[in-house]
């Protein structure tokens, strides 16, 4: 018998709901906060407006045409447009995350970032996962003013804080997204960890071998 053939949109709707669960359980995002999102041939999924990322129900996550309008699920979340803002800038985005996260929200509360680059290169992995980390200025929760800074900044960047808020992180798909996502966190934990302490960066010459050897566009 053939195994039944399951669609690109059922198969990104399950991921979804599994992979938010894995976050939810590790304490990556807590309540209701934090939204994930994929691309899909005919428009996008999105994670519906107030769901808890540890309990969606697949079939019930939001599916949007690239105008904003609902095309099946429930209501999507109040940030969509900061979703639809990086994959307008970022054609070859095909998923993007976005946490309230503990350690990366709180370093997007610190006095005194350098707005073009808020986490220094501490690991040659958040180099080659999420690059230069530009810091978003403060806007309340569903500014649509933000929605234009992002899609401004996305062009450069795969990922942005907003300032006293949290990371948004855009991947190739699923996986990519949220492991970048995992690895500012971690880094932001580390970056927490040693302020005050001399620390060794990587440098600029270590930052071009990683760009050459692994092919960032960074
Ligand atoms: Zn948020």
């Amino acid at each position: 018998m053939n195994a039944p053939i399951i669609s690109e949109e059922t198969r990104e709707r399950d991921k979804i709901a599994r992979l938010s669960r894995s976050l939810y359980e590790r304490g990556l995002t807590a309540g209701s906060s934090g939204n994930i999102s994929a691309r899909l041939a005919d428009g996008w999924l999105l994670t519906p407006t107030n769901s808890c990322l540890g309990e969606l129900d697949p079939a019930r996550i939001s599916k949007l045409d690239w105008q904003g309008n609902l095309l099946a699920g429930d209501p999507p979340s109040k940030e969509a447009f900061l979703h639809r803002s990086l994959y307008e800038a970022r054609p070859r985005a095909g998923a993007v995350v976005h946490l309230h996260s503990t350690h990366a929200a709180a370093v997007s509360c610190l006095a005194g970032l350098d707005p073009a680059n808020c986490i220094p290169p501490l690991t040659p992995y958040f180099v080659m996962k999420i690059g230069r980390l530009p810091l978003v200025p403060y806007h309340r929760p569903g500014d649509k003013a933000l929605g234009d800074v992002i899609r401004n900044l996305a062009g450069k960047h795969a990922a942005a804080l907003l300032a006293n808020h949290g990371p948004v992180v855009s991947g190739p798909d699923l996986e990519g997204a949220i492991y970048a996502a995992e690895e500012l966190e971690e880094t932001a934990k580390i970056f927490l960890m040693l302020r005050g302490a001399p620390v060794n960066c990587l440098t600029a010459e270590q930052i071009g071998e990683l760009k050459a050897v692994f092919k960032l566009d960074i």
